[in-house]
């Protein structure tokens, strides 16, 4: 295994009110760095500070993008620091980096790293309701160069942040979703099945216009014929018609979710019938007009369910059941919740403990 340099800070920070805490704007006293290039493959391991780094001005991340990344949650169960399904995480970095023509990272290696981090950030991990130590690992070219071309050297590196439920205690609210007909995200041969960050750039200006037009997010049609149903915002969808739960499935231009993954085996297992298809929009909007759709809600690691209450198809506005939290989204928040806190039976063996 390799040796990971630990660079002490002499001055630890003081923890934030969790109470207050924006997402992602809170970071803890350490990262994690390695360095890659081909005669040492990954090198250079350290935990050290957080802080700005160097990079050449030329880095090829900085003009032709080449950089992916992860989010996972660290939680604290009884005083132990745990992780959920990790293992999908990395493994899916390494999906994005081949097709970003990117270095690989071990997966076994990252994992260890991250362990190691956590270990002497534990202190970080917050305890209240819904609050979670949140995981950033990402990787970006920083050779300097102008030449298009894949970079021959890479940083791996890894970030901390506390950050709060994103609903209060018991009290998870719906988003407004604008259905998006103009921009697209992804394209059928594209990258949109990869975390990476040109994705997020060309998403900014139609989330932008919904803002604009007093929505929370925006539902991504498909980029070739913007017909068929693929994400909702960073967030996979699901909906549920008459009892059944119902998610686009995966083809290349939508980014395949851990938790898209976990609430379909949940559902599965809890005796739901899961439908993953090609899903034309005009299907949701029938079943909106007839009530047989029910709940509408987002699935992702940062909030694990967000419920949908309205959403603007082509002008014409709808109400998600009668507009709350509906009962399946409000189980799958539940279960999946529950055994990140171990307040539910692992039985799916999802949860890592750090210390193991
Ligand atoms: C990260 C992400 C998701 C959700 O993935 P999780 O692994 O469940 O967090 C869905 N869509 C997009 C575009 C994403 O970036």
């Amino acid at each position: 295994m390799m040796e990971i340099k630990f660079i002490e800070r002499k001055d630890l920070k003081e923890k934030p009110d969790m109470s207050t805490v924006k997402f992602g704007s809170q970071f803890t006293d350490y990262m994690l760095t390695a360095s890659y290039d081909e005669a040492n493959g990954w090198h250079d391991w350290r935990i050290e500070p957080y802080g700005p780094i160097q990079i050449a001005p030329t880095a090829v991340v900085l003009h032709y993008a080449q950089t992916v990344f992860e989010g996972l949650k660290a939680y604290s169960v009884d005083g132990e620091a745990v992780l959920f399904r990790p293992d999908q995480n990395f493994a899916r970095l390494n999906r994005s980096l081949e097709r970003m023509s990117m270095a690989k990272i071990d997966e076994v290696e990252a994992l260890t790293a991250l362990k190691e981090l956590l270990k002497i950030e534990k202190d970080w991990i917050p305890t209240g309701e819904g609050q979670s130590l949140y995981i950033r690992p990402f990787v970006f070219g920083d050779d300097h160069t102008l030449g298009v071309h894949p970079s021959d050297t890479y940083k791996f590196m890894i970030l901390l942040s506390p950050v709060g439920g994103l609903f209060s205690a018991g009290t998870m609210g719906t988003t407004k979703i604008y259905v998006e007909d103009k921009f697209v995200r992804a394209v059928r041969g594209g990258v949109g099945e990869a975390k990476t960050g040109g994705n997020y750039a060309a998403s900014m200006k139609a989330q932008e216009v919904a803002e604009g037009l007093g929505y929370d997010q925006v539902l991504w049609l498909d980029g070739v014929e913007q017909k068929y149903l693929e994400e909702v915002g960073a967030m996979n969808i699901f909906f549920v018609k008459d009892g059944e739960l119902y998610t686009p499935e995966l083809n290349g231009s939508i980014l395949p979710g851990v938790t898209r993954m976990s609430i379909i085996e949940f559902a599965k297992d809890a005796g739901y019938k899961v439908h993953e298809a090609r899903i034309p929009l005009t299907d949701l909007e029938a079943g909106l007009k007839d009530g047989s759709v029910t709940e509408v809600f987002g699935a992702g690691t940062a909030a694990v369910v967000a419920p949908v209450g309205e959403l603007n198809i082509h002008g014409n506005k709808y109400v998600v059941g009668d507009g709350n939290v509906g009962p399946v989204a409000q189980e799958i928040y539940t279960t999946l919740t529950g055994i990140q806190n171990g307040k539910v039976e692992d039985k799916f063996n999802w949860i890592v403990k750090v210390d193991e």
